[in-house]
């Protein structure tokens, strides 16, 4: 499918205001100009942002008598700030506004000069009429395999953000924002984390329950793993049996206590699985951090390093993690 890019679909022309802004002056252009955010450039780059939610939540916990309105707009703004780039796709941007509950991303060139901003919801606006577009095709062509409806149905898929039997985030999605997160890690020179969790024992429970029930034991096992992580953290299918966690901003050792929790939450679920040693599912786990002077040098070293030590985990007696080579 042609990518749709977000230099087709931002709002161009976006003014930004310097750092040293007194916030009265800043409300007094977003009020004039009906802005919903401001973008914070120094020198060309983008620095922080302020949005309308901003505001609100500081002048709600403003103590009587404080002049806020007389700070500069750089103590009180978001910064660093979540940039995605004009060449980078729809399905780029959708996924980085999703995974990380950013309602504006300003858009960047090249060389890191602010060219537009884009919404959440202008993302989700036109994300819906691809969707219905090609929803469209499949149903005219629905009686006939044609070429049209094998397109229309490969396209769909392209799009997809989220597993359609977990409805948690695809392999796709992760790629996305895993190579996001390294990247922001990177410039940014913040820790994040991977952890990569695997069923134990889960083609003898196929076998002995059936494929439908499996299905619904990876439900079961991703509800709870959904619910035992942070808000920051996202939860990915990796694939078959397998999931990702990805954890911004955190270290080796928080990485192995969010390992440990899930793995213990999974076996306090007591899903009965009579083949498994422990007689019910439990899960193993590979966890590694990235860390600027560590040595890993792409997001997909990390995955690697996760899946080796994923491997320790199965190897040394499954239920367990593995955070260490
Ligand atoms: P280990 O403890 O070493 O991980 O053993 P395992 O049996 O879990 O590993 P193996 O890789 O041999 O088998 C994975 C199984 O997971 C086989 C496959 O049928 C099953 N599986 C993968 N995806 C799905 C799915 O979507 N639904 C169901 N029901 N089963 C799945
Ligand atoms: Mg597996
Ligand atoms: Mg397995």
């Amino acid at each position: 499918m042609k990518e749709i890019l977000i230099e087709t679909l931002m709002t161009k022309g976006v003014r930004s205001i310097s750092p040293n802004t007194r916030l009265a002056d800043v409300l007094e252009i977003m009020r004039d100009n009906n802005y919903s955010c401001t973008v914070i450039a120094e020198a060309d780059e983008t620095v922080g942002i302020i949005t309308e939610r901003d505001i609100v939540r500081m002048l709600a916990g403003m103590e009587n008598g404080s002049n806020v309105l007389a700070v500069k707009v750089s103590e009180v703004m978001t910064s660093p700030v979540i940039t995605v780039n004009e060449k980078d796709s729809l399905f780029e941007a959708l996924v980085i506004s999703k995974a990380q509950g950013i309602r504006h991303l300003p858009v960047v060139n090249s060389q890191g000069r602010l060219t537009g901003i884009v919404t959440q919801s202008d993302l989700v606006k036109i994300y819906f009429q691809v969707f219905e577009k090609q929803r469209e095709i499949i149903e005219k062509s629905i009686n006939e395999r044609t070429e049209a409806l094998i397109k229309a149905n490969e396209e769909l898929k392209m799009i997809s953000m989220e597993d359609p039997l977990l409805g948690i985030g695809n392999r796709r999605a992760m790629e996305v924002d895993l190579q996001h997160t390294h990247a922001s890690a990177i410039r940014y020179k913040h820790p994040y984390s991977v952890i990569l969790l695997d069923l134990d024992y889960f083609k003898s429970y196929n076998d002995h329950y059936g494929h439908l029930a499996g299905d619904e034991a990876l439900k079961g096992v991703s509800k709870v793993l959904k619910a035992n992580i942070r808000g920051a953290d996202r939860l990915y299918r990796y694939g078959g049996e397998e999931f990702l966690v990805l954890l911004p901003q955190i270290s080796i050792d928080g990485a192995k206590i969010a390992a440990a929790k899930m793995i213990e939450k999974v076996k306090d679920a007591n899903f009965l699985h009579c083949k498994s040693p422990c007689q019910i599912i439990t899960i193993s786990a590979g966890a590694c951090s990235f860390s600027c002077d560590d040595g890993v040098t792409s997001w997909k070293d990390m995955i690697k390093r996760a899946d080796v030590r994923l491997y320790k985990a199965k190897e040394g007696g499954r239920n367990r993690v593995v955070s260490e080579d």
